[in-house]
């Protein structure tokens, strides 16, 4: 099997094409099995004087077969999943999660680090290097090393049942997204729908062998409809299927509900937090993260609430009575998105489908490309001949002064068995090696964009451009560090509040005149973004911001008060209504299951943690604000924050990083004015 299983071989980049579900769990078993007799037999050897390159790159290495292994495999579950791949992949979560608990509690190699930290041989180390022993001991700490033998065995049941609900829960929302489809055979009931949302949805149904047109819930099928479907009947039923996935409400109501899976993942996750002596499940969180204490993330985010609740009441004023004018007097929630698209059209003169001719994709990506190497003076071109786990993914190399940098990874269009949603994924860390040799880094972006249909090229949003820059500024954290320790390269040991700097700071460019003279242009005529449509979209920038915020906000707030208060007897719905009181202007209706999807909070890294994309938020719009000042392409401020920010990753305090670059501590006001959230506006 050794032999002949892709996952064991040495490869520079994964052969995807090769992977079978049945190669998976025996080269897991194998890996870590070596792995286990590899530690101790390092621990034999660095047993008196541990040194850096004996103890932790040996260890380094040995995480990165691991991860060479299982982040193909973990990206093919998410991108290519199947029934055969799913079983593979969840017949490992255990054995990995009593791996990497056994290593956090790995007593000799605790004291080794912890030797190693002692030595004088620290006086020579750099500050990544500092950094990444410091984490490594408060990780061991974390991982429950100082506790008593019958709670560290507890601990390991704890997170090993958590791998286990947490990728249930991915999976039962893809099995319910996949379960509901609406076959349409007559025209009339899509009046309104876009040429190219009918193409899509007559393509989706060609697929299954139907005539007409097949609504999904995937993203770009749910946005066409809940945005232009006149048939309001059609909107609110497919709202109710989309927003009652994985729950025991709407059409498949009971069949894949996260509920009780919920519950039981918020209960282990506060056992969980009182194992390690924190009085909640938020205050562990916080152990690794920027901000301090929970009462510092609670006031933080009610504070923008306070701020931007007057707006949010506004804009939902004006949409009402926009809405009632237009004929509907009793405004709902499945006719938000219908209305406000309306709205801006009649305000602006401007609509997301008018802009799609003008952000054909390959236009998008060259004028990205050339943006971050006027930026940062990086060169980007396309490769040809990889291997692959679909035809429409792209991969892309990064070289500066000739010099090879990283590689990165685009599959950027919705498709079935793919989960939703756009995510980077460091797929390898840059590191140097026990051998002395540069390892360069990769990435996975991923997104569910529009695919091209009907012979056109894939024609983005203005929203899905603004995705893309989002994904590729985590992907230039990643790919353009100058840190050369694993535990601190690219986003490796980032605390999680400031990791979407990056990302939302990329976001800027998609606003700026200049910036958008790059990456539009029509997809018949070449034909630049005219001036008139330019100055309707920036005039547009700002429309319901203050709705948005209180959205994000009530997202934020909800996640944390719940990984603070749960146990206090109130179910996950009664929290959620607590703060939809404080901070949302409209209520959705009560069979609303939100939670039931909020895969970024049950099944990603964001629990207790949501509020990191309005903490970075901060962050990303003052970084952005030094630009404005001194241009957004000058070159210096561009080199600035790439040697600042991108370059440095999880070496040290992002605060400090955050100083260097901007002279100061953040503002607050900069986020507030892009958004045109000041008090003065
Ligand atoms: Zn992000």
């Amino acid at each position: 099997m050794t032999a002949s299983n892709p996952l064991l071989q040495a490869f520079d980049l994964p052969p995807y094409s090769a992977i079978r579900p049945e190669h998976v769990e025996p080269a897991i078993d194998r890996i870590l099995a070596d792995n286990r007799a590899a530690i101790a037999q390092t621990l034999a050897d660095q047993a008196d004087t541990p040194s850096w390159d004996g103890l932790v790159l040996a260890l380094d290495e040995l995480g990165e077969r691991l991860g060479r292994a299982w982040s193909p495999v973990s990206h093919l579950n998410a991108v290519c999943n199947s029934p055969e791949l799913r079983a593979a992949y969840e017949a490992c979560l255990p054995k990995l999660s009593a791996y990497w608990t056994e290593m956090g509690q790995n007593r000799a190699l605790c004291d080794a680090y912890k030797a190693l930290a002692a030595s004088p041989a620290t006086a020579g180390f750099d500050v990544a290097q500092k950094t990444v022993l410091e984490h490594t001991l408060r990780d061991f700490h974390l991982s429950g090393i100082d506790l008593p033998e019958e709670q560290q065995k507890r601990y390991g049941e704890i997170q090993m049942r958590l791998s286990e609900l947490t990728s249930r829960f991915s999976n039962q929302l893809l099995d319910a997204t996949q379960a509901w489809t609406k076959h349409v055979t007559d025209e009339s009931a899509l009046a309104g729908l876009t040429d190219s949302a009918r193409a899509q949805m007559a393509q989706a149904a060609q697929a299954k062998g139907l005539d007409g047109w097949l609504i999904s819930l995937e993203f770009p099928s749910y946005y066409a409809v809940m945005t232009y479907a006149d048939d309001r009947a059609l909107r609110e039923e497919l709202y109710a299927a989309y927003c009652t996935r994985a729950s025991d409400q709407g059409p498949n109501a009971g069949q894949f509900d996260n509920g009780p899976l919920m519950e039981q993942i918020l209960d282990l996750r506060r056992e969980l937090a009182r194992l390690l002596g924190y009085p909640n499940y938020a205050e562990l969180s916080l152990a690794t993260k920027m901000a301090d204490s929970g009462e510092q993330v609670l006031g933080f985010l009610r504070d923008l609430a306070a701020r931007s609740r007057p707006f949010a009441e506004k804009d939902l004023a004006e949409l009402r009575a926009f809405a009632a004018e237009q004929g509907c007097g009793d405004l709902q929630s499945w006719d938000v998105g219908y209305y406000s698209e309306k709205l801006r059209q009649a305000r602006y003169s401007i609509s997301q489908e008018q802009l799609r001719a003008y952000f054909p994709i390959d236009k998008v990506l060259g004028g990205l490309f050339a943006m971050v190497q006027r930026l940062y003076g990086i060169e980007i071109r396309e490769l040809a001949d990889f291997d692959s786990w679909h035809p429409d993914v792209r991969l892309f190399e990064i070289r500066e002064n000739g010099e090879h940098v990283g590689r990165f990874f685009f599959d950027l269009y919705a498709r079935a068995n793919k989960r939703g949603g756009a995510w980077m994924d460091g797929a390898r860390d840059k590191r140097r090696n026990t051998a002395g040799e540069l390892v360069s880094p990769v990435a996975n972006l991923v997104c569910n964009f529009t695919p091209a249909v009907g012979g056109k090229p894939a024609l983005l949003t203005h929203d899905e451009v603004t995705t893309l820059f989002h994904e590729f500024g985590h992907g230039l954290h990643h790919l353009l560090t100058r840190i050369e320790h694993a535990g601190a390269s690219g986003i490796s040991g980032v605390p999680w509040d400031a990791v979407e700097l990056p990302s939302q700071f990329m976001e800027n460019w998609c606003w700026e005149p200049e910036g958008l003279a790059l990456i539009s242009g029509h997809y018949q005529t070449g034909e630049p973004l005219p001036q008139d449509l330019l100055e309707k979209m920036l005039a547009a920038k700002n429309f319901q911001s203050g709705m948005m915020m209180a959205r994000q906000l009530e997202f934020s707030l909800f996640d944390f008060e719940l990984h603070v208060h749960h146990g206090d007897g109130r179910g996950v719905l009664e929290v959620l209504k607590g703060i939809r009181d404080e901070v949302s202007v409209m209520q959705p209706p009560a069979y609303n299951r939100f939670p039931n999807s909020f895969s970024h909070i049950f099944a990603g890294g964001y629990a207790a943690g949501y509020y990191s994309y309005k903490w970075a938020e901060v962050l990303s719009a003052d970084a952005f604000s030094r630009f404005e000042e001194d241009g957004v392409f000058n070159p210096v401020t561009g080199q600035a924050f790439r040697e600042a920010i991108l370059a440095r990753g999880g070496s040290q305090d992002p605060m400090v990083l955050f100083v260097d670059f901007r002279g100061r501590e953040p503002s607050i006001d900069a986020l507030l004015r892009h958004l045109g959230l000041s008090a003065a506006a």
